[in-house]
């Protein structure tokens, strides 16, 4: 096959679908060959221009090719330095450490040990995993409904959805799922905003209750904004409180942050929100600046793994570091997480004016640039906190609808039913406003098209 007979979309999508595995998932939904990208936009190979909406799964803070991004890239080239080191140190890793400490709070940086995974998130969240069991010498885990931590066998036992996890047996057991504050889909049926306050009630309860059948736990681990759940902020006043139970009871406490953190909620880290100070953090996604890379970070009181514990080949990608530290600078410099909040705001303060317009916009929500918008078939009786039943196929249709018009995002959550948007937090105001303009479009053709 030459390169010019793969020079359009069509055929490279037919050779994806010929060649890739059954389990390949974004392009099914995204039929597009991506040949350029800059910002929040992506070319694809028949020249059209989409805004990117979907930006790696909220990787690329930055947008794609970020200027300080490739010169971070270029200069490691230049300087003739190492790719790739395993764990050994290198100046370029001693940069990347500093700055991500100078970022997070002090109580936290002064006590904090890092670890280097290798290189996904989901790598990230099975070491810290295995270190609240060596550190506590007991395995039980809480997790939460709707929670999503990875894809290999020990993430997903602990992540909500079933359609991955129901044909795989064998998955790690002794993991508890405890109710999340989706006060939308209130797991306790409440209609008011007072669901969180059941669930800390019955999350406290349930430690305490010898009865309980649910030991001492090694762990607790939770989003602060649930993404693949559904983008599902957690009241304040719930975290607080989930920080609370877990500390008075010698229970460590790792927030995920690889989908909110570096700036995306509106703060560096989502927990910052808050107020609290976690016992272990894991980050990936927009930390190796669209390069991959992953990272735990944990208080020295947990340090208490035998060498090699935790190992792994590519933990050392000097490219990603050098990236993940231009990245870190960038944000910091511009303060583009107030800058995420600002934008996150004025989208969800649209959106819920389009919910008024459409019966089918069951639900708005989110925090800084990280969006949901639940699509609902209104036609259809409530639940007893005053849901109407997901609508997936209008949602898929709502994304098809956007993708024509040329704005790229995700569909997830519960039955596939929430519209996701995770855009690159240099997003402008102007391209905010066009991309409202599209997906009211889109919304008010799909609605049509269902009727
Ligand atoms: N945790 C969260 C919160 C995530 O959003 C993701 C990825 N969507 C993961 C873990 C897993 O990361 P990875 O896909 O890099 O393994």
């Amino acid at each position: 096959m030459t390169v010019k007979d793969l020079a359009n979309n069509q055929t490279l999508l037919a050779q994806q679908e010929k060649r890739e595995s059954n389990a390949r998932s974004y392009p099914r939904r995204i039929p597009i060959a991506i040949s350029e990208a800059e910002g929040i936009f992506v070319t694809d190979m028949d020249g059209k221009r989409y805004y990117d909406c979907l930006a790696g799964a909220g990787t690329l803070a930055l947008g794609h090719n970020h200027p300080v991004v490739i010169e971070a890239i270029e200069k490691i080239l230049r300087d003739k330095r190492p790719l790739h080191t395993l764990d050994i140190t290198t100046p370029v890793k001693e940069e990347f450490v500093n700055e991500i400490y100078s970022n997070l709070p002090e109580q936290f940086a002064d006590r904090a040990k890092i670890q280097f995974c290798g290189p996904t998130g989901g790598d990230a969240i099975e070491a810290a995993l295995k270190l609240v069991k060596t550190a506590t010498g007991r395995s039980t885990i809480l997790t939460f409904q709707g929670g999503y931590h990875g894809s290999t066998h020990g993430t997903m036992a602990i992540s909500g959805n079933h359609a991955p996890k129901q044909y795989v047996q064998g998955l790690m057991p002794d993991t508890h799922f405890m109710p999340y504050p989706y006060a939308y889909r209130c797991p306790f049926g409440m209609k008011d905003e007072e669901g969180h306050r059941v669930s800390s009630t019955y999350i406290e309860n349930l430690l305490d209750d010898p009865e309980s059948g649910i030991l001492h736990p090694a762990a607790m681990i939770l989003e602060v904004v649930q993404g693949e759940g559904g983008s599902i902020p957690a009241p304040i006043e719930w975290l607080q409180e989930m920080r609370r139970i877990t500390k008075e009871r010698g229970i460590p406490l790792i927030i995920d942050e690889i989908q909110t953190g570096i700036g995306r909620t509106g703060e560096m880290f989502a927990f910052e929100h808050a107020g609290i100070v976690p016992d272990v953090i894991v980050l990936s996604k927009a930390i190796g600046g669209s390069l991959p890379l992953s990272v735990m970070i944990y208080d020295q009181d947990l340090d208490k793994w035998n060498p090699g514990a935790h190992i792994g080949t590519f933990r050392g990608n000097q490219m990603a570091m050098a990236a993940g530290t231009a990245l870190l600078k960038f944000i910091k410099e511009h303060e583009l997480h107030n800058h995420a909040a600002a934008m996150g705001k004025k989208m969800i303060v649209a959106l819920k004016e389009m919910q008024h317009q459409f019966g089918e916009i069951g639900d708005v929500r989110g925090r800084g640039l990280m969006i949901g918008v639940e699509i609902v078939d209104p036609t259809q009786g409530q639940s007893a906190s005053g849901s109407y039943p997901s609508h997936p196929a209008l949602a898929s249709r709502i994304q098809r609808e956007c993708f024509n018009r040329g704005l790229i995002l995700e569909v997830g959550g519960r039955n596939g039913s929430v519209i996701r948007l995770l855009p690159p937090l240099i997003i402008t105001e102007e391209q905010v406003t066009d991309v409202l303009r599209i997906i009211e479009e889109a919304v008010k053709v799909a609605v049509e098209s269902m009727e």
